[in-house]
């Protein structure tokens, strides 16, 4: 089957005075229909930036720089913002980091939703039948219809997030991105959110690109996992090989620092700290921290392939010439 989306090379940089920050540094991936895709990395490691400039919404001082964005086949980067609206929410659609934060107070949900359904509609459709989708959208994240009729501070922060998964897929789009959905919600709502997230995509059968920064609870909700660090990808795998054998060092050091029941749950992070983008160090962006450096790290920026079957990763080490793999 052809990918539902198709990114190559993408790059966004952002020009302040104290320099360009090079946020997505040429990052390439295909998004299957119906799949769920995780994408992880710490904080200021990119996945916003993708996550915005995939809905062409990367708003100054920055800009994508290069790159293709496929969707149906039309690239989305050299589109006209007028015809970027025709797909933004119908097409592909985004359940912003902070969203539930950001529902209108003084706005009933069922409202809500109706206005983002006209906001994208191509021609006039009777309020009636508008009020009928955002109830239906409703049910199916596991709201009653009658939660529509309340105000945001009436909810608990777990419908309010289903509230907003609720106004993305109204449009039923074929692409969805949910940026950090559960930030903010406590373990047991976390869970519930990502099981409506499931449960959505296996029902509407949308692809689904779900960005966070916990493995653990990513782990049990997405087919791939690609794992981010300073604007480019480090790995790409089925989520089975990446936690049984990730390529990447840094995928390595990301899952031993994953809270283990005999530790009592501490985190223990990872040494070190990502490198500013604004000035990016020499070949491998991991090398500073990597404890497999070698010679070649520090010079070349190893190329992101698929080293094995399925799996893609940026890294000297399954370079032929430098042995292990
Ligand atoms: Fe570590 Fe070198 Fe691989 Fe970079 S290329 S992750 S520095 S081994
Ligand atoms: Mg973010």
């Amino acid at each position: 089957p052809e990918p539902a989306l198709s990114v190559r090379d993408l790059r966004v940089q952002y020009y302040t005075d104290a320099g360009v920050v090079q946020a997505v540094n040429g990052i390439s991936f295909d998004l299957m229909p119906g799949e769920r895709l995780g994408l992880v990395g710490e904080s200021g490691s990119g996945k916003s930036t993708v996550a915005l400039a995939l809905m062409r919404m990367i708003r100054k001082p920055g800009r994508i720089t290069g790159g293709q964005i496929l969707l149906n086949g039309t690239d989305l980067v050299p589109l006209a913002e007028r015809a970027m609206r025709g797909i933004r929410a119908r097409e592909i659609a985004m359940i912003p980091q902070g969203a539930m934060n950001s529902l209108n107070p003084v706005a009933r949900i069922e409202d809500q939703i109706v206005d983002t359904l006209e906001d994208h509609a191509t021609q006039r459709v009777p309020k009636k039948e508008l009020l009928d989708r955002a109830r239906s959208a409703l049910v199916s994240v596991g709201l009653r219809q009658e939660t529509g009729r309340m105000y945001p501070h009436e909810l608990s922060g777990g419908m309010k997030q289903r509230a907003c998964i609720a106004i993305a897929v109204a449009m039923q789009p074929k692409v969805v991105i949910a940026d950090e959905p559960t930030s903010a919600l406590d373990v047991v709502v976390q869970r519930q959110v990502m099981d409506t997230i499931v449960r959505l995509q296996e029902e509407m059968g949308v692809a689904v690109i779900l960005i966070g920064h916990d493995m653990g609870l990513m782990a049990q909700s997405v087919d791939r996992l690609s794992v981010m660090y300073a604007g480019k990808l480090a790995e790409l795998s089925p989520i089975r090989d990446i936690f049984a054998k990730p390529l990447h060092p840094y995928t390595e050091l990301l899952i031993d620092s994953l809270p283990k029941l005999e530790d009592r749950g501490t985190f223990r992070g990872i040494p070190g700290l990502p490198p500013s983008l604004k000035s990016l160090p020499d070949g491998c962006l991991f090398h500073p921290r990597c404890p497999k450096v070698m010679e070649v790290c520090r010079e070349e920026a190893p190329a992101y392939r698929e080293y094995r079957p399925s799996q893609f990763a940026a890294c000297h080490l399954h370079e032929e010439r430098h042995g292990e793999a």
